[in-house]
């Protein structure tokens, strides 16, 4: 039995076989030394591209439809392009090895057709960029993709927000990573699906840990690779006592989140996608204070198109049935990254080019999201909330983007229902200037995560500052109670949606500051209102 420890940032006992999630592998020149062999590899690699492409073909064009099928036509057409096929051979014939030799080429010529102005070929870069993945994966006989047969644990160094919208979440028993905080979106993601999970672990990651036995241990935050029997009976032991504790919060479901002397305060939840949906309503949440938008953006390769937005954000409207769905628009930059928004490397991506700094820059992105969530309030309650909001003038120019949107729909005969539009005070500025920024806004929603780390000026991803992250700093609980006392002088609501909002020993605090709403992972709403209703506030 092998024992380790990490950081716990959700509690539980999960066991299950471990599965290894490797980061896609770098392809080095390893060079060749026998040339005609290497271009004879290069070309059966073309062959079975091909023949995996007709199958791909068929599949598209019998399950989806024709124009998707075309696309993939479209791929096959490169294994006979000229230029494409040339050039690699070129390179081989140089001495280089054929999957290096993909790879330089296919880079090359799909940066090429990005910087193109013509829409139509821009897109083939995505194309070629695919294609030769395929070859390559080929070439180095690596495993198509991560894919998990059956329930498990997923070890990793470490899962970037792009990583995490590619897994399958229904087989996730658990994540242990070496690397992580207990702030990063691996953790926030595990909180939201309810499973223990420890990062900063001390775990030797190697493939000859795929398939082996492991027992996470969220609350004391230990895990166990081939346990022995008298750990396996400890843990099964705990994971009944979890199981009975979790039972027993049922009681709560249905009830009023209300203290007893009567004060109220809505419990909703946080989700990054409309699959979360059924963690919402396993959770039983008032309504969603934070859809994190930007997941919809994360794990492709080209912008999401209005409708397909637009039907992620009905999906998630109607099943909430009439209850209060709070949509933040793109906070894609700082940990978000997406290649297709081409964001340049920054020294400071915490301060940097991100979340509404690119909406208000690049404004086409911005009004296709915003089309696509104003026909969605037809469907059910919607409200709109804008993240890293510094200043007046940029809720004026938001405001105008609203104004033009709208009145676009409304001429084109688009059913809309009235939507509330709120901003994240998530930034020391917006904290400060709460009093002048309420009047022009329906309500507050403060992202403590950031408000945390811009505050104390700590970064939040950085698990060597962990120790100096007080979360509890009287820093911000001044400012949130400033945050409350300003809403609430102009009239508007307000509420905590960052991870401090899930923070049970802060709840009496907070109903004290007079906050109206705590949006938290769905998995913590029945232990939250358990709470609020045992208060004495
Ligand atoms: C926050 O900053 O507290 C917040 C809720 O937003 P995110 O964690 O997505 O940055
Ligand atoms: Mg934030």
């Amino acid at each position: 039995m092998i024992k380790g420890t990490g950081r716990p940032v959700y509690e539980g006992v999960a066991i299950g076989r471990i599965y290894v999630h490797s980061k896609q592998q770098t392809v080095t020149d390893k060079k060749c030394a026998d040339i005609e062999k290497e271009l004879a590899r290069f070309s059966e690699a073309k062959e079975t591209a091909r023949e995996e492409l007709q199958v791909l073909y068929d599949k598209t064009l019998k399950e989806i439809g024709e124009e998707q099928a075309a696309i993939i036509e479209v791929q096959s057409l490169f294994l006979d392009d000229l230029d494409f096929v040339e050039g690699i051979e070129d390179m081989i014939k140089a001495g280089s090895d054929a999957a290096f030799s993909v790879h330089e080429i296919g880079d090359a010529q799909a940066s090429t057709f990005a910087a193109l102005d013509d829409e139509y070929m821009k897109a083939r870069a995505t194309d070629i960029r695919d294609i030769s993945d395929r070859l390559v994966r080929i070439l180095t006989g690596a495993a198509q993709g991560f894919r998990m047969d059956e329930p498990g644990i997923i070890v990793a160094e470490d899962l970037t927000p792009s990583e995490t919208v590619a897994l399958d979440k229904d087989k996730i028993l658990a994540f242990v990573t070496r690397q992580g905080s207990s702030n990063s979106h691996t953790a926030i993601l595990a909180r939201v699906m309810n499973i223990p999970s420890l990062v900063l672990t001390d775990i030797d990651i190697d493939p000859s840990l795929n398939g082996r036995t492991m027992i996470v241990d969220g609350f004391a935050g230990n895990y166990y690779i081939d346990p022995d029997d008298a750990t396996m009976k400890a843990m099964l032991e705990k994971k009944e006592k979890a199981g009975a504790y979790k039972a027993g919060l049922e009681s709560y479901r249905g009830k009023e989140s209300v203290t007893r002397k009567g004060q109220h305060v809505s419990l909703f939840a946080n989700i990054g996608s409309p699959d979360d949906i059924k963690y919402v309503l396993d959770g039983d949440a008032e309504g969603i204070g934070l859809l994190r938008s930007e997941f919809l953006y994360l794990g492709r390769d080209s912008f999401p198109t209005e409708d397909e937005l637009f039907e992620a954000y009905r999906k998630v409207v109607e099943a909430m049935n009439g209850k209060k769905v709070v949509i933040r628009t793109l906070d894609i930059g700082a940990d978000k990254k997406v290649d297709y928004f081409n964001l340049t490397p920054e020294e400071n991506p915490a301060l940097g080019y991100r979340g509404i700094r690119i909406c208000l820059t690049q404004k086409d992105i911005f009004r296709t999201q915003l089309r696509a969530i104003y026909r969605a309030s037809s469907y059910g309650k919607v409200a709109i909330m804008f993240p890293m909001i510094i200043s007046e003038k940029e809720i004026e120019e938001i405001k105008k983007c609203c104004e033009e949107v709208e009145a676009e729909l409304k001429a084109e005969g688009v059913p809309l229902n009235p939507v509330e539009h709120g901003i994240m005070i998530e930034t020391p500025a917006a904290a400060v200037m709460s009093d002048q920024l309420a009047p022009l806004v329906d309500f507050f929603s403060v992202g403590t995560n950031d408000l945390t780390q811009y505050t104390l000026a700590i970064d939040r991803q950085n698990e060597k500052l962990d120790a100096f992250y007080d979360a509890h700093h009287p820093a911000i609980m001044r400012l949130l109670a400033m945050i409350a006392r300003n809403a609430h002088k102009a009239g508007i609501w307000a509420g905590i949606c960052g991870e401090l909002a899930g923070d049970l020993s802060l709840t009496d605090e907070f109903l004290k500051m007079g906050y109206d709403e705590l949006s938290v992972a769905p998995s913590r709403i029945l232990e939250l209102r358990k709470n609020v209703i045992e208060s004495n506030i």
